[in-house]
């Protein structure tokens, strides 16, 4: 616990690290929103055997011990299972991450025109620095609804044929007078065009702007029922010169999300039934029809139920309680660039391997879920016995500030529940960095718990 991974380390299993971490570079590189994370984890499941939770229902079908099911909520949260042997009474081991990420999200009225220059109006999305989203190349995506039912998917400035799009920032020539807020929220506009429309009578650029949204399908009025969201562009990549680290967006908390979506394919027939569990609107307090706090998980364990075995509500509160969670999402990494918010004795450290919080929250533990040492003491057990690489970690120092997770709501069923994840250094900002032997580590363990809870 606690010490450097490389120590124990293999070259062969430094490849297995390695090899590993190119699919997961793949998966954020092709999710980088909720939705795009449903799509990519739908193909995943789907190509291992995952059935539609909601084509079992209408077939009137039933599930058995081994059956591997997933159920959706709106295109943005999702729970995958493989139903165990043991009664549903036995408790659920349940991996959970999410899958939104800080970001800037268009306005509902977002386009605009200023200076001769076509603008686009955003509100920021999750807690960001705000100035790492200026000067800095921006892609699109999201949906578009339109009025008739039909949905356009839009993905624009990944591609190389795309042009980005970015928020401009002002010289340092002429920012002298120093601000304490450096850019705020309204300042983040985007820039998405200067050509104008000379048939147009007024906005002219955007106007031209306009004709080529129409070529897609896209009428002004349509941003009203859109979900766009603006993240940036481009691939994530190998890190360091010994390519040992990961450089992506969204890694917050999808660094999670992907090593436990790989660890259930592996479960066959497990003892207890075995859930993976992505929600959204983490960043923002998991509220909201397809956050944490929805009713999506606890309808979707009761039809899990009533489909295997006889339902009653009983039986529902039993098996959450008894249920074992890993809450899995990121911590922050100590960062020897900016030591002053960390202690060095108590903190998380790139490449010692899966990071466990047994409390978030901050100034006197508030608000956090406080985990058992009886469950702890399971864990290590099991950590142990797997030789899994791990360590202790508290985010930053006692009155540093703090952070949450999913977990305090889960905790709401009686059970137990720690959370257990991937250091990451630069949290938040546009490209964070993660080590591949922490986020291997993290799959060992996300594996080992579910075979073994
Ligand atoms: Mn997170
Ligand atoms: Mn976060």
């Amino acid at each position: 616990m606690n010490k450097s991974v490389y120590e124990n380390y293999s070259d062969e299993k430094l490849k297995q690290a390695f090899d590993f971490c190119e699919g997961y570079k793949k998966f954020i590189t092709d999710a980088k929103t909720e939705r795009e994370a449903i799509i990519e984890t739908i193909k995943i499941a789907e190509n291992n055997g995952f059935v539609n939770l909601a084509t079992i229902i209408a077939n009137n079908k039933k599930l058995k011990p081994g059956d591997r099911i997933y159920a959706i909520n709106m295109d943005k949260a999702m729970i995958m299972a493989v139903i165990g042997d043991a009664p549903f009474t036995a408790g659920l081991n349940i991996i959970g991450s999410h899958i939104d990420s800080p970001r800037l999200d268009l306005k509902a009225t977002p386009l605009y025109e200023d200076s001769e220059l076509c603008m686009l109006d955003t509100h920021y999305y999750g807690g960001i620095k705000k100035y790492q989203w200026t000067a800095t190349p921006l892609a699109l995506h999201g949906v578009v609804c339109k009025k008739d039912g039909t949905k356009v998917r839009l993905s624009y400035g990944e591609n190389e044929e795309d042009a980005v799009i970015g928020i401009s920032d002002l010289l340092p020539h002429l920012e002298r007078e120093k601000r304490t807020d450096v850019v705020t929220g309204e300042e983040l506009n985007l820039l998405i065009g200067s050509i104008p429309d000379k048939d147009a009578k007024k906005d002219k650029v955007k106007a031209n702007i306009l004709n080529i949204l129409k070529e897609k399908g896209i009428e002004e009025e349509d941003f009203f029922s859109a979900e766009i969201e603006v993240v940036p562009a481009g691939k994530a990549r190998d890190f360091g010169l010994d390519k040992s680290m990961v450089m992506g967006y969204g890694q917050d908390d999808k660094v999670c999300a992907y090593p436990s979506i790989m660890a259930l394919l592996n479960a066959n027939t497990p003892h207890k039934t075995c859930v993976c569990l992505l929600v959204d609107k983490e960043e923002i307090g998991s509220v909201g029809a397809t956050g944490m706090e929805s009713m999506f998980f606890e309808n979707t364990i009761a039809d899990i139920i009533s489909l295997t075995e006889n339902y009653s509500d009983l039986t529902l509160r039993h098996c959450l309680s008894n249920s074992k969670m890993l809450s899995s999402d990121v911590t922050a990494a100590y960062d020897p660039n900016r030591p002053t918010p960390f202690n060095k004795n108590t903190d998380a450290f790139l490449g010692r391997g899966i990071a466990f919080c047994k409390y978030t929250g901050s100034r006197g533990k508030s608000g956090a879920s406080d985990a058992n040492p009886e469950y702890i003491a399971v864990l290590r057990k099991l950590l142990d016995d797997n030789n899994i690489n791990y360590q202790a970690t508290e985010m930053g120092k006692v009155e540093a500030g703090g952070g949450g997770t999913i977990a305090y709501i889960m905790a709401k069923y009686d059970m137990d529940v720690i959370d257990a994840g991937v250091p990451v250094l630069s949290m938040h900002a546009p490209w964070e960095i993660t080590a591949k032997v922490d986020i291997y580590e993290t799959y060992l363990c996300y594996d080992a718990f579910y075979k073994n809870i």
